[in-house]
């Protein structure tokens, strides 16, 4: 929910989680662990996103984290792009 994208707006802000491109970055299963972006554990049955930085430690997110994450650190294509005029 948006509760989730302001929680790991503040995380980003206060440089708990990293603000830079990711070198890798691979889909799996959860662990039971705890998600770096909301801190609620990623179930079995959920998807686990792994996020590989060249300068800083490992993540993991919600699948749904990780869109807000990369939303809030990569000026992504959000809206298409197109060079009109
Ligand atoms: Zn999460």
């Amino acid at each position: 929910m948006d509760r989730t994208v302001e929680q790991i707006q503040a995380k980003v802000s206060a440089g708990l989680l990293p603000r830079q491109a990711p070198v890798k970055t691979w889909g799996g299963f959860g662990s039971d662990r705890p998600c770096d972006g909301c801190d609620e554990p990623i179930l079995p049955n959920e998807v686990e996103y792994e996020v590989d930085f060249e300068d800083s430690p490992s993540i993991r997110l919600h699948a749904a984290c990780y869109e807000a994450w990369q939303q809030l650190v990569l000026p992504g294509p959000v809206a298409a792009h197109r060079a009109a005029g």
